[in-house]
């Protein structure tokens, strides 16, 4: 025995002293491998696999069969070689010998009631941390029926459910048995097995107080080990397909099958075993059953002083018992309560599409709302512990047939989805209402949900049990929404914290979308004269609408001027973009002498000729798009849309004008028509912002100050002008009339123009600006006043050293950004949220009313016509059911100055923000020839990759024509492309886009070497 290796019980679970030898899996003289199962061994929680992790051969003395050893003590040795093996009875070693040797089979026990030759007592099983007794049900098995392991011989009723009592011997079922209905204590004999036929008694007893029972008896025999009566629990299923082997880790087999049975990641456990194997054991601990041992030390809570009550009482039912036993326990938490309310109506439809019960649904958002605030999962443990813990369990009461709650539990909400989660709680439902839960199924929640909003209660709160640090009480939907109150444990979380977790699975419940993925069409049933309503015309609402309308949906788009095309049309892109090409024209001829071109550098502007121009493509364009738009069955109605309810508008038709160029006022309310919808989308974009400088509302009145609204008005071209503000429309502005002749000055108060453009490229556009005979940018610089008339302006000023000057100036353009008008919309009739003066809305475009939406400028962001567009696209696909997203992270925009600047995707410094190891290579046009034939060497190209991926995230421009050269890098972007890619495209000769395939290669090779670095 010198080399020999000693088996141990092993301590299985926290409360664990002893365990029961259930079986010997093995045989003496065994070779046994590592995690091999020896022997199973029952605890005071379940039967269990005794896993051994060495080599060797089984080998005695070996405890026998249903004898009690504690834990530590030795049920069995290995020896290294097969002639050192020794039988079953031999001596331990001196040291383990008592031990070893006091262990002795039950059946040596007996009184006058017990059969003879009983190999096995059954007795009353401890299912549950407060069980003390149990009520015998039924028998499944009769007395004399031959027994096999594993066999239901009879069901009992705890204090949580009625259970089965399964035997893991052999024998035959033998009297005296308990009478059905007779109340057992914990550990005292049920009924016996017998070893043949013959030996089987008939009789009955009727619980404890009755027929002297046999485990008292047989204690009394017993060695002292065995004073405590064991409590087992259900073994895990075996039929359970083991987890998945974890990634770099081993687990024994017994670990994955209860891994799987719990619920447990095994990626998430570390191993106790050797070489860090996981154990049985280290599942268990991950999925604590079992409550601190310093709980069972104490006085029970329940244990108190009591009011004497007059009258008879009768004796409480185990459930009632338990319950009032967890709840009195419950008084020693320092409770708070936190309460709002949620809409449901988007939780229940998206439950309904997904074919999943709304319980379930609410679940998993309390589990996605505790990713952000986990604490709300911990609790409290005797004596000053937070048990934090990653697995949320949500316990939910169900009400069990012939009255009473059960409390099954959903495990794992955490990292299961829906439908698992959906399919394990039919399953949980149909049993806990039969009351047939095992304990792991009922046992330790790790938060809790009660709803009786079910039943139209409108208001309650809930009672925590120990264990918990919170309760979620559901009422009944009113109309400010679903009050949720949640009832909390002062040491484990504080009021804000709740307060935060709160709002976050309000959200979760409002916008399940964003954890659920689509929840099919967003219109809700009703009977509405449109499904839905979009308000504004531009390209926001146009390309929203029209979507609709191509799938079939009821649209209305409601605009408040004659023609669609709003801002962009009207009073921005396009209008500003035919001044562009004129002052175009103006500027290349000035440089046809590079080509050899001469006499045509004398280019002279007719004003009314381009205005007559403009106007006509504004026209033509507005005509056809409100012919395409009615054409596709879009109900075009004109007039200013306000909300009066969330599915009613006000159109308000008073101020409808046949003007489509200049922007329409308010209305009063006179004439107009109300509409009822069920899902609106809001696109009334943004109109240009004046700050409050001193002088500039007056100016705007006089119309000494113009906007982007009212530049258009200009009847020639001015001589000197300030443009206020270095945006792109500022920017536009200032070099168009400065190409056109115009002394411009542009007053940026940042210390650089474009902020949306890449720094380096924002950069050197403003030098190539500054270079413009007739420009000057001036960064750092701000406005003290503006003063003056039409035609003759002043504006005060200090300089970027805070020098003060002033200059005049025949018109001040206002560039200074673009806000929504919010105000008249009547937002708050509809609830809808705002934020910093937007629309608050998702990537989906949803605001926080579920059926209602908002897309382009009107929310904010980048304020372009394509973003409006996309984002009016997203909105309809959402309204539809499609899974669409807004990602500013691919948009894109044109500067439309000379040279322009753009951009796709993110720069280098945008991506750093968002922990991208990005990298960057550029090219100058200076050594591109095309640019350097038409003497358009200005400016560079910039592509941005992720250096993990080498896929393309950016490219940026200073360039002429990138506003077709953007093609590509829209492509590069959006389609996720590589380097390689890239670099593999074959671009024609001679054209710009050769440059792309030039960088990605030189970008390929400098990463290439610095890796081998
Ligand atoms: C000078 C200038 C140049 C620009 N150049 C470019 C460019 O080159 N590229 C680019 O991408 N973007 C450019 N823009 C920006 C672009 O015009 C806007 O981003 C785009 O028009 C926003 O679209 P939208 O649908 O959100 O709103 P809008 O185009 O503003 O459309 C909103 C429409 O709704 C109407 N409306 C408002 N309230 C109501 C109501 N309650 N009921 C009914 N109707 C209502 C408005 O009158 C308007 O017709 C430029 C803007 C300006 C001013």
């Amino acid at each position: 025995m010198a080399d020999s290796y000693t088996i141990k019980m092993p301590q299985l679970s926290d409360t664990m002293t002893e365990g029961v030898v259930v079986s010997w899996e093995k045989n003496i003289g065994d070779k046994i491998e590592r995690g091999d199962i020896v022997a199973t061994v029952e605890t005071d929680k379940a039967i269990m696999d005794v896993e051994v992790f060495r080599e060797g051969y089984l080998s005695g003395p070996q405890a026998s069969v249903d004898s009690t050893v504690a834990v530590g003590d030795p049920i069995a040795f290995l020896v290294a070689s097969a002639d050192e093996v020794q039988g079953a009875d031999a001596q331990a070693p001196a040291s383990e010998q008592g031990d070893a040797s006091e262990v002795e089979p039950e059946a040596a026990a007996g009184t006058t009631d017990v059969p003879e030759g009983v190999s096995h007592t059954i007795k009353m099983p401890q299912l549950s941390d407060t069980m003390t007794e149990g009520l015998v049900v039924s028998w499944e098995k009769s007395v004399g029926d031959k027994i096999e392991r594993g066999d239901i011989v009879a069901t009992v009723e705890t204090d949580k459910a009625v259970m089965d009592v399964e035997v893991f011997r052999e024998g035959y079922l033998s009297g005296p048995i308990s009478a059905t209905d007779s109340t057992i204590a914990v550990g005292e004999a049920m009924a016996y097995l017998v070893d043949s036929a013959d030996q089987v008694v008939e009789g009955e007893h009727t619980g404890s107080g009755g027929a002297a029972p046999v485990a008292e008896t047989a204690t009394a025999a017993a060695p002292a080990q065995r004073a405590k009566t064991s409590a087992p629990m259900p073994a895990v299923s075996s039929n359970v397909t083991p987890a998945p082997r974890p990634d770099n880790k081993q687990a024994t087999p017994y670990a994955r099958q209860l891994a799987a049975s719990l619920h447990v990641n095994l990626n998430t456990l570390h191993g106790s075993g050797p070489d860090g194997v996981i154990t049985a054991d280290d599942v268990r601990h991950a999925q604590p059953i079992e409550r601190p041992t310093e709980i069972g030390a104490q006085v029970p809570a329940h244990v108190m002083p009591e009011i004497q009550v007059p009258g008879h009482g009768r004796e409480m039912t185990a459930m009632e018992k338990a319950v009032s036993h967890s709840m009195s326990a419950s008084l020693t938490m320092p409770t708070f309560r936190v309460a709002i309310n949620a809409k449901p109506g988007a939780i229940i439809k998206a439950a309904k599409a997904q074919g999943v019960s709304v319980t379930v649904a609410i679940a998993k958002a309390c589990a996605v709302a505790m990713e952000k605030h986990p604490s709300i999962n911990w609790a409290y443990q005797p004596v000053d512990k937070i048990v934090e813990r990653d697995n949320i369990d949500i316990g939910m009461a169900v009400s069990a047939d012939g009255g009473g709650l059960v409390v099954p539990v959903l495990r794992h909400c955490e990292s299961r989805s829906l439908e698992e989660l959906n399919e394990s709680w039919g399953d949980l439902v149909g049993r806990a209402r039969k009351r047939r839960l095992a304990p792991e199924e009922y046992a330790n929640p790790t938060f809790m949900v009660s709803n009786m909003g079910m039943m139209g209660v409108s208001y309650f709160d809930a009672i925590p049990t120990p264990g918990t640090a919170a309760i979620l009480a559901i009422s009944a939907a009113g109309p400010e929404g679903m009050p949720l109150t949640i009832t909390a444990d002062h040491r484990v979380v504080n009021g804000a914290e709740v307060g935060m977790y709160l709002n976050t699975l309000k959200t979760a419940i409002e916008q399940p979308e964003e954890w659920m993925g689509p929840t099919g069409p967003a219109i809700p049933e009703g009977d509405w004269d449109y499904d839905v309503v979009v308000i504004g015309g531009g390209p926001g609402g146009e390309d929203c609408a029209r979507d609709l309308a191509g799938h079939g949906i009821k649209v209305a788009m409601v605009n408040d001027a004659p023609f669609p095309g709003g801002e962009c049309l009207w009073r921005g892109c396009i209008p500003s973009k035919a001044w562009r090409a004129a002052a175009d024209r103006v500027r290349d001829r000035a440089h046809d002498a590079h080509l050899g071109v001469m006499g045509t550098n004398k280019a002279k502007l007719d004003w009314e000729a381009l205005e007559a121009t403009r106007r006509n493509v504004l026209e033509t364009r507005g005509d056809m798009a409100l012919k395409t738009d009615k054409g596709v069955k879009i109900d075009v109605i004109q007039g200013y849309a306000l909300f009066e309810s969330d599915h009613r508008l006000f159109i308000d038709t008073s101020a409808n004008t046949d003007n489509p160029h200049a922007r329409t006022p308010l209305g009063d309310g006179s004439d107009g028509r109300h509409v009822s919808f069920g899902c609106a989308v809001i696109a009334t974009g943004a109109p240009p912002f004046i700050p409050p400088i001193p002088g500039a509302a007056e100016g705007v009145e006089s119309g000494g100050v113009l906007t982007s609204d009212t530049v258009w008005g200009l009847e020639a071209v001015p001589k000197k002008l300030a443009v206020v503000g270095g945006g792109a429309i500022g920017v536009e502005m200032a070099q168009i009339f400065q190409d056109f002749g115009t002394k411009v000055t542009l007053f940026e108060a940042q210390d650089r123009i474009l902020a949306e453009v890449e720094p380096e490229i924002a950069k050197h556009l403003t030098a190539i600006l500054n270079d413009d005979p007739n420009l000057t940018i001036m960064t750092s610089t701000g406005l003290s006043s503006i003063k003056g008339k039409p035609g003759a302006m002043k504006l005060a000023y200090k300089d970027s050293d805070g020098k003060a000057h002033t200059q005049t100036v025949d018109y001040v353009i206002m560039a200074t950004g673009k806000r929504p008008l919010l105000e008249p919309l009547q937002l708050d009739k509809a609830g809808i949220e705002t934020e910093n003066g937007v629309i608050k809305a998702d990537a989906r475009c949803r605001t926080n009313v579920p059926h209602i939406f908002a897309v382009g400028d009107v929310i904010g962001g980048l304020m372009l016509a394509h973003t409006a567009g996309q984002q009016g696209r997203v909105s309809a696909m959402t309204i539809l059911g499609e899974d669409m997203q807004y990602d500013q992270d691919m948009d894109s925009g044109v500067i439309f100055s000379r040279p322009e600047a753009a951009f796709v995707g993110l720069s280098v410094e945008q991506a750093k923000a968002k922990g991208i190891d990005a990298v960057e290579v550029k090219m100058p046009m200076s050594i591109d020839a095309k640019a350097m034939i038409t003497n358009e060497t200005h400016g560079m190209i910039k592509i941005v990759a992720d250096k993990a991926t080498q896929r393309v995230i950016g490219v940026h421009y200073l360039a002429d024509h990138a506003d077709t050269l953007i093609g590509e890098g829209v492509m590069m972007v959006s389609g996720r492309m590589t380097l390689e890619q890239v670099a593999n495209a074959i671009h024609p000769h001679p054209t710009q886009t050769e440059m792309f395939g030039e960088m990605a290669r030189r970008l390929l090779s400098r990463l290439r070497r610095s890796k081998k670095k």
